[in-house]
């Protein structure tokens, strides 16, 4: 069985265990916890090839940032989550990308979804489609809009990781 470290990085709120809870656990996770920092375990079937998850949930409020090398640099694809309903949380994970990009050492081929949450808030939103597209195709990045509410493109977002994961790493 192959084995994957994912890490979710992101501003606090922006709906980083939301989005990991629906995917691990099929709920929807109403209560916030800016503090709560956990993994997950999941196994999946990608085209046919299982994988062993383990998804650190990070806290991802500006006080716990420090900590962020370690996660990094154990992670082998990552999850960069903005809330479409927040415009600085688009900025946020410019800055998380650009950290991931210095501790693995300029790699350019890292493992990365983007992933825009909160879709179903469609009188609260901030950001474009068009906006975050625009970004993570410069980024090289495959993006989604989603909803851990009502479970809209959550299961893709974290294929497609897997299935980068699963070609960088072919004999992990
Ligand atoms: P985190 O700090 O990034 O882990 O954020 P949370 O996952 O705890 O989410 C913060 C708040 O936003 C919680 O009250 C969630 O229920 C809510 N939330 C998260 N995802 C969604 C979503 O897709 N739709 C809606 N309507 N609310 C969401
Ligand atoms: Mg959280």
């Amino acid at each position: 069985m192959r084995d994957f470290n994912i890490v979710v990085l992101g501003a606090g709120g922006v709906g980083k265990s939301a989005l990991t809870v629906r995917f691990c656990q099929d709920v929807f996770l109403e209560t916030y916890d800016p503090t709560i920092e956990e993994n997950y375990r999941k196994v999946i079937q990608v085209d046919g090839t299982p994988a062993r998850l383990e998804i650190l949930d990070t806290a991802g409020a500006e006080q716990f940032k420090g900590l962020n090398e370690g996660y990094i640099k154990a992670g082998r694809g990552f999850i960069l989550v903005y809330s479409l309903t927040q415009e600085a949380s688009l900025r946020e994970i410019d800055m998380l990308r650009q950290q991931i990009y210095a501790i693995k050492g300029g790699d350019t081929n890292v493992p990365i979804v983007v992933a825009g949450t909160k879709m179903d808030l469609v009188n609260e939103r901030e950001v474009s489609n068009d906006t975050a597209q625009t970004l993570s195709s410069r980024w090289h990045a495959p993006f989604y809009e989603t909803s851990a509410k009502r479970n809209w493109h959550v299961t893709e977002t974290f294929e497609d990781l897997v299935r980068q994961m699963l070609a960088k790493y072919p004999h992990d």
